[in-house]
């Protein structure tokens, strides 16, 4: 293959280890969604333009500048498409366009599965990762945003992270966002000076973003900045006391984070994110979430609360491999057939098919090579035992060679299968 033929940048093929700790964090992600009553679902990885630029904002780097869009070759569509971005968007395109409004409210949705930004890459930022989402929608909370985090949390747990941390904010509403605005703005304006080239323009565009920048310049004027949770309205500051009632109900502890915005324009009142202790520096969230109640009806639906978390399930498998909790050991046979006519590789075949027929990982060497060699490679493979196929198969026998032990003895051919089941490491 010539050396310019690679996995493109920002993106990587999850080789089976990794791709073992995935599955592994799918089946958690499913496990609890089922639990919770969330019923899992899939939305096309590509949609329209835009729903993204409708549903998460034109002025949001996430639109503006990390969309993948998508140019077909040829044929007759000329819909602009795009590779989606997150997940929240087309289970909102998909709830109003499948009528799910005359369902029984809220609807739980849950799904997992790869989105796309071209961001720059680096350690846990790809171009390609994967997420689990999920979505109540039709709910005005509080007490479902407080399930939400929860739930979140506790995936954490169950993956086998003990060190996650919920950061808690309410970023407000219509009614009460544009008055902070201005405040937040006018704090700027008098910092202008201060103010790096990118956070000047975000200031026209998306001053709220200035809150979470990522440059240290920054640091100081944002010490200064009005708080939100010091301007919101009678009603988001009672669904936010709500949120954090439920929260120490359940006995669920959060540290309050006035600086923590959102990157996408849709939400609104309660945001949250998860990080690991003492990584909060590096900007490096292990996922986040939040309430969106405009966001249905700016999409066309009727009006319709929600809230939802996106997880990142690359940066939960860095943090584990981090701690060393990483990858299960998976896929060594419990057997590999091995036979003294290197020749006779029906035989093998036939008789890891017999056992892979009673539910058993087996592998038959199907090389053509000698004895020795088979039994060298069962041994690198991890296996447990060498089914050996030598003369004593006239009789109905095989040997069974245990690999770790080295012990090897005759065993009918017919007994193989209950003898290695009680064997399956579990
Ligand atoms: P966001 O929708 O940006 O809040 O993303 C939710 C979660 O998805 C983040 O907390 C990350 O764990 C993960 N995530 C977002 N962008 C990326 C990326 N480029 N690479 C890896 N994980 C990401």
């Amino acid at each position: 293959m010539p050396p310019s033929l690679r996995a493109p940048r920002g993106t990587r093929d999850l080789l089976p280890d990794e791709r073992a700790a995935f599955a592994r964090l799918e089946r958690t992600a499913l496990e609890l969604a089922a639990r919770y009553g969330y019923r899992v679902m899939e939305t096309p990885l590509f949609e329209q333009a835009a729903l993204f630029e409708r549903g998460i904002g034109a002025v949001t780097d996430v639109v503006e500048k990390e969309l993948f869009r998508v140019l077909p070759s040829r044929g007759e569509e000329r819909e602009a498409w795009a590779l989606r971005p997150e997940a929240t968007a087309g289970v909102c395109r998909a709830y109003i366009e499948h009528g799910m409004q005359t369902l029984p409210q809220p609807v739980r949705l849950s799904l997992t599965g790869p989105m796309f930004r071209y961001d720059r890459p680096q350690a846990g930022r790809y171009r390609q990762f994967w997420q689990w989402d999920v979505e109540a929608i039709g709910d005005a909370g509080p007490a479902i945003d407080a399930e939400l985090v929860e739930l979140g949390a506790r995936f954490y747990r169950d993956a086998g992270l003990t060190d996650v941390e919920i950061v808690l904010n309410s970023i407000g509403d219509p009614a009460c966002r544009p008055a902070y605005l201005a405040r937040l703005v006018a704090h700027y304006r008098a910092h202008l000076v201060r103010l790096p080239e990118l956070e000047r323009r975000r200031l026209e565009t998306n001053p709220l973003r200035l809150l979470d920048s990522r440059d240290p310049a920054m640091t100081e004027v944002n010490e200064g900045a009005p708080r939100i949770t010091d301007h919101l309205c009678a009603a988001c500051g009672e669904h936010f006391a709500g949120v954090r009632a439920h929260l120490d109900a359940m006995g669920v502890a959060y540290r309050l984070e006035p600086g923590l915005v959102r990157g996408l324009d849709y939400y609104t009142r309660t945001a949250f994110e998860f990080y690991r202790r003492g990584a909060e520096g590096q900007q490096q969230a292990l996922g986040g979430g939040g309430r969106y109640d405009g966001l249905v009806e700016l999409l066309g639906g009727k009006p319709t609360p929600g809230i939802g978390f996106a997880l990142g399930l690359d940066r939960v498998v860095l943090a584990l491999d981090a701690t060393g909790g990483g990858r299960p050991a998976e896929g060594a046979p419990v057997a590999v057939v091995v036979g003294a006519d290197p020749a006779d590789t029906v035989g093998r075949l036939r008789v890891a098919t017999g056992l892979r027929d009673a539910g058993l990982p087996v592998r038959a060497d199907l090389s053509v090579r000698k004895l020795g060699r088979q039994l060298e490679a069962a041994v690198r493979e991890g296996a447990q035992f060498a089914v050996i196929l030598g003369d004593e198969l006239a009789t109905g026998d095989v040997q069974l060679r245990d690999l770790d032990g080295g012990s090897q003895k005759p065993v009918p051919l017919v007994d193989l299968p209950a003898l290695l089941r009680r064997k399956v490491r579990s």
